[in-house]
């Protein structure tokens, strides 16, 4: 499957790798934004995936180079093959300061380990060859240290595991349709109404066209986000709904 591109101009493009399914892995988009030869890569991915998405990532790219690598936050799906991106680039990895002693748990090269470096909680601007892309906190959705990352040029908003759906479509035609398949997860993924409130708060401030989770069918065009930011805003997940329900197994 070719790359979905998400923008481009005579500078910049944003391209969504085509989904790589392998066995009972959960389907996962990679995300590649490169501005004037330079590329950041957003939640590479693990193993089984490792070499399509650097190959993909590096033709892209052509005869530029990848200077940055965004973690999400520290899940297997985003960071596992972390150590094989640094080997084979100079790029700097990025990730919440949350994890950053975590990670190197999945095996990181002493040769690589300082090029993995803390975001801090209230986010930060990171530098891609020029444009400053907006790294948003997004602690708790789903990660306790989890980032959002926003680009001024394509005014895509990258969500992470927020706005995640499984269904096969690349893009939400349905908003209506959609919300059964995005339901279940954030019930029981994302940690708080709490959290979602204070992300929609947040994220209203940006001039957003397109959010694109790491996983499923992104949301385009003002409506669409607008639905999509309503719903989180008003979604009881996670501690929300515990109630009583822990019980001591029979
Ligand atoms: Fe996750």
């Amino acid at each position: 499957m070719a790359c979905d591109v998400l923008y481009e101009d005579d500078n910049h493009r944003n391209l969504l790798l085509p989904a790589y399914e392998e066995g009972n892995m959960v389907p996962a988009n990679q995300h590649l934004i490169v501005h004037a030869g330079v590329g950041m890569i957003l939640d590479p991915g693990g193993h089984k995936v490792y070499n399509r998405v650097l190959s993909e990532t590096m033709s892209q790219i052509g005869g530029g180079k990848l200077a940055l690598i965004f973690l999400s936050h520290q899940d297997p799906d985003i960071v596992a093959a972390l150590n094989g991106w640094l080997m084979t680039t100079d790029a700097v990895a990025y990730a919440s300061r949350l994890w950053v002693r975590f990670i190197p748990h999945f095996g990181l090269d002493r040769l690589v380990t300082d090029r993995l470096k803390p975001i801090p909680d209230e986010g930060m601007t990171l530098d891609l060859n020029g444009v400053g892309l907006k790294i948003l906190p997004a602690h708790f959705l789903h990660s306790c240290g989890n980032l959002h990352v926003y680009d001024p040029i394509s005014k895509i908003l990258y969500s992470g595991d927020l706005g995640a759906s499984l269904g096969g479509e690349r893009k939400v035609e349905d908003f209506d349709a959609h919300v059964g398949k995005m339901l279940g997860f954030h019930q029981r993924y994302m940690a708080s109404n709490v959290a979602m409130r204070a992300w929609a708060r947040m994220v209203r401030t940006l001039d957003i066209d397109i959010i694109a989770p790491q996983h499923g069918a992104y949301f385009q065009g003002k409506d669409m986000v607008s639905r999509f930011i309503d719903w989180v805003e008003n979604l009881q997940c996670g501690v929300d709904l515990i109630g009583e329900s822990f019980k001591v197994p029979a």
